[in-house]
């Protein structure tokens, strides 16, 4: 998928580097594109080996701050996730579902950017339950959407090389650098605040659920059904600083008792995989213009913690302006 330049002067005309190749550093790099600059992504992994590959991937906005700019930035993402739901190559689909409370809950912070949010009727809650949201939310699959987001890259003519970098420093060279490291950033620009938040799923084979479920309350963790079209996501976890990336057969386990107790459905699917993926967790996502002293300023976008893929064109469309900006000052 990730093609190999030869060296540094195939960058001959290159106005921005993108440093990553999830879901951050794609949409990035296609805005900035697709807007008629020379772009190329250097990544250490190909998309398909990030953590945006394990999304489940809901757009809802989960541990990533602050409150007022993820809105901003998800409602955008939602609006554009609207338009690619038609796109039947994208990956991107609505789907109907519900956020469930153990106890009364106000109204989601975000409801302003999902329209038609309702609470749930008492006949729709569980047994235990005593609140609830229901709502119509893209959910994206992950392994066909970073597919079609290559595509469209290289088809506007993009480049991808394969390539993990020491410093952003490396490869300036005259051009803007966007740093979408995700938690690689922590050691790449030395961000002592980056900390990964342990997610580990099962993917098991479909039985034919079409509704999404969340239950981020429940006492023995964090509980979630993502249906897709073959496959459902089962999750959850969110360990902070554990970088353990070995799913742990007991939590496995227990993903799937609570998953079942849910839908009786589940009982018996297939497992067709365990996955554990780090959330690049940060107290605030970091995307700004950084001024230097040896050339033209760099962008940062990245600590999406676990909104990555519901903030992402948001994110991406900021990102070109202030790269717009710094290239006219150049
Ligand atoms: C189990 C789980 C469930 C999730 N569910 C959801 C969900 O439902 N909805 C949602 O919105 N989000 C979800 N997330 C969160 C989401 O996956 C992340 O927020 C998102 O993937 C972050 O994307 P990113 O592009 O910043 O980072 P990544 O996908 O990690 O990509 C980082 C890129 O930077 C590259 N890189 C890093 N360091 C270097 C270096 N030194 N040199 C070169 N390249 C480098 C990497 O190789 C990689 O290509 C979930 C996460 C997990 C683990």
């Amino acid at each position: 998928m990730c093609q190999n330049l030869r060296g540094r002067r195939e960058w001959f005309g290159v106005d921005v580097i993108v440093v990553g190749c999830g879901a951050i550093g794609l949409t990035a790099a296609i805005r900035m594109r697709e807007s008629g600059l020379d772009v190329r992504i250097v990544a250490a992994d190909p998309p398909l080996e990030t953590t945006s590959s394990v999304a489940a991937a809901l757009w809802y906005p989960y541990k990533a701050y602050p409150e007022d700019r993820v809105l901003s930035w998800g409602s955008r993402t939602f609006e554009v996730f609207e338009e690619l739901a038609r796109v039947p190559e994208s990956g991107v689909r609505m789907r109907e579902g519900v956020e469930l409370w153990w106890d009364p809950a106000p109204d989601p912070w975000w409801a302003g950017a999902v329209p038609g949010v309702r609470r749930c009727t008492e006949e729709e809650l569980p047994p235990g339950y005593r609140d609830g949201h229901s709502f119509t939310a893209p959910v994206v699959e992950m392994p066909v959407y970073l597919g079609y987001l290559v595509d469209r890259f290289v088809r506007a003519g993009g480049r991808i090389e394969r390539r993990a970098i020491a410093s952003l420093e490396e490869i300036v060279d005259g051009r803007v650098v966007v740093n979408c490291a995700g938690l690689g950033a922590r050691e790449l620009v030395g961000d002592a605040s980056m900390e990964p938040i342990r997610g580990q799923i099962v993917r098991v084979r479909n039985p034919g659920l079409e509704r999404f479920l969340l239950d981020e309350d429940n006492p023995e963790g964090v509980t979630y059904i993502v249906p897709r079209s073959e496959d459902c996501i089962l999750g959850g976890t969110a360990e902070e600083g554990e970088w353990d990336t070995k799913p742990d057969p007991e939590t496995a386990a227990g993903i799937l008792r609570r998953c079942t107790a849910f839908e009786p459905r589940l009982a018996g699917a297939e497992v067709l995989e365990h996955k554990v993926g780090l959330r690049p967790g940060r107290p605030e996502i970091r995307l700004e213009r950084e001024d230097t002293n040896h050339g033209p300023p760099l962008v940062h976008n990245y600590g999406h913690g676990g909104s990555g893929i519901t903030l992402s064109w948001g994110c991406a469309e900021e990102t070109l302006r202030l790269v717009q900006r710094a290239l006219e000052e150049r």
